[in-house]
């Protein structure tokens, strides 16, 4: 137990929204079992991991539903705190009224991920795991869900695990080196510093490689799909997605504001960013809305140009500047790279431009589109049979060139014969760095373990 530990019981509704043949209400805490045991029509012990059935009722005593009951006593269980789930019926009036009940009883309605956050500091699962189990349900494709499963399962933990035993080994080394300062230059110099440095860059290098592709099939290629109205936006991500179109959120708001989609290419997520229209605006909202599109521009892999062919004369194409629909930022200032698309080839002819990679394609013939589909496999740099052993976010990719950075300056250090504290600084930084990515970091444990060692003879 960890002084973070909350106290409180927490109750939500653990099944997805909407109606289902069966719904779970959750609670988790120390008066799980007697909250539980309150909205039971008959209050009886509670078996651990055993179904009872039971109907349950609100304060009142009135039946709400019925269905089982099955308690989970901690530390066994998901937060490590005693669990208890109510299994009703999936009807969203039914599981309120049941969540009413247990929060008539004492219980607090949980927050988001709290249930996640409370196995993370109960030790149940650090926090690569928790946020694996955020990516496995989110997971758009077979590969993606895989690779979440692996993290869920601690394979990205034990990689990480594995380079800080490695850093602290190698820290334990330096320090000492630094607390015999007539031994200093011999320690530094003996060669087995430079040799661990540059196996742990390797091995840190290794597992960037695989967090990167386990990041692509999770997060996929951001692109933002730009043009006037009409030239084929709607149609040609329609297209591209083909039957593998897998989910369409429009984020609420005015059709000034961005739409995004997810599509997918042969396993790839897109994310579509649909800008409502780059141009100018003397209309507050309107310019919010352009605002908003600039932002989502400055977050994307790749600015998608959707022009339509038909309306070019004389099969000539203008400059980047006149596609871009009024744009109020040249395009050379463009913070993301270009690919420029000539839509509805199907009524006019092809043609090239020296300042992007240019697609002349037809979302009505599906003229083109192959070719647009392996380009932006290729940007992305994926591959049809991707496959990762483990899930990774952005997070953990930035954590990972921290560490990585720092090995670098350690290995500067060495060469240029620095003080042996800069290096010892550099290999704290490192493990600072990939420790983050589990959340494990707390400078306690390492000074216990570096002390435990240096005590030993000494
Ligand atoms: P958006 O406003 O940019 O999203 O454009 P839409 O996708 O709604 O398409 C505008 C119009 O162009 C529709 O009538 C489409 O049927 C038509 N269109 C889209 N793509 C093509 C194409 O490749 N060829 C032809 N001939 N018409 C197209
Ligand atoms: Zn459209």
């Amino acid at each position: 137990m960890n002084a973070l530990t909350p106290q409180d019981t927490i109750v939500a509704i653990a099944t997805a929204p909407g109606r289902g043949g069966v719904g779970i209400v959750r609670l988790s805490g120390a008066d799980a079992q007697r909250i539980a045991a309150a909205v039971l029509a008959r209050p009886r012990p509670l078996t651990p991991r055993y179904a009872h059935f039971s109907a349950f009722v609100d304060a009142t005593g009135a039946v709400i539903d019925e269905g089982l009951v099955l308690s989970f006593p901690g530390p066994q269980s998901f937060t490590g705190e005693d669990v208890v789930e109510l299994q009703g019926h999936g009807g969203p009036v039914l599981l309120d009224q049941l969540v009413k009940a247990c929060v008539a009883q004492g219980a607090r309605p949980a927050r988001a991920g709290e249930f996640s956050l409370r196995a993370f500091l109960n030790d149940r699962m650090d926090l690569t795991q928790a946020e694996a189990i955020a990516d496995l349900i989110d997971a758009n494709t077979v590969s993606a869900a895989r690779a979440a499963i692996g993290s869920l399962q601690g394979a990205f933990s034990r990689e990480v695990n594995q380079l800080v035993g490695q850093l602290v080994d190698l820290r334990i080394y330096v320090e000492a080196a630094i607390d015999f300062p007539e031994e200093e230059i011999d320690f530094l110099s003996d060669g087995r510093v430079a040799g661990d440095l540059s196996s742990l860059v390797a091995q840190v290098n290794a597992v960037l490689t695989t967090a990167r592709r386990g990041s692509l099939l999770q997060e996929g290629l951001t692109l933002v799909i730009a043009g006037r109205p009409n030239a084929g936006k709607s149609s040609l991500l329609n297209a591209l997605a083909g039957e593998e179109r897998a989910i369409v959120t429009d984020i609420a708001g005015t059709t000034r504001d961005i739409l995004r989609e997810t599509i997918q290419i042969d396993g790839l997520p897109i994310k579509l960013v649909d800008t409502a229209g780059l141009r100018e605006s003397e209309d507050v909202v309107e310019q919010e809305g352009i605002r908003r599109a600039w932002q989502a521009i400055e977050q994307a892999d790749r600015i998608l140009i959707v022009v339509d062919a038909s309306t070019l004369v004389d099969g000539e194409l203008p400059p980047l500047s006149e596609l871009l629909p009024s744009a109020q930022q040249a395009v050379e200032a463009l913070p993301v790279p270009i690919t420029l698309v000539l839509n509805k080839i199907d009524l006019a002819t092809e043609m090239s431009s020296a300042e992007a990679d240019v697609f002349c394609v037809s979302a009505r013939t599906g003229q083109g589109l192959d070719a647009l589909r392996e380009h932006l496999k290729q940007v992305a740099g994926y591959r049809d049979d991707a496959q990762s052993p483990f899930s990774a976010r952005r997070r953990h990719l930035i954590a990972i060139e921290q560490a990585l950075q720092a090995l670098h300056h350690g290995q500067q250090q060495l060469l240029g014969q620095a003080a042996g504290e800069l290096l010892a600084e550099d290999l704290r930084d490192a493990q600072r760095a990939l420790e983050e990515i589990t959340g494990a970091f707390t400078a306690d444990d390492l000074l216990g373990k570096i002390f435990s060692s240096f005590c030993i003879g000494k």
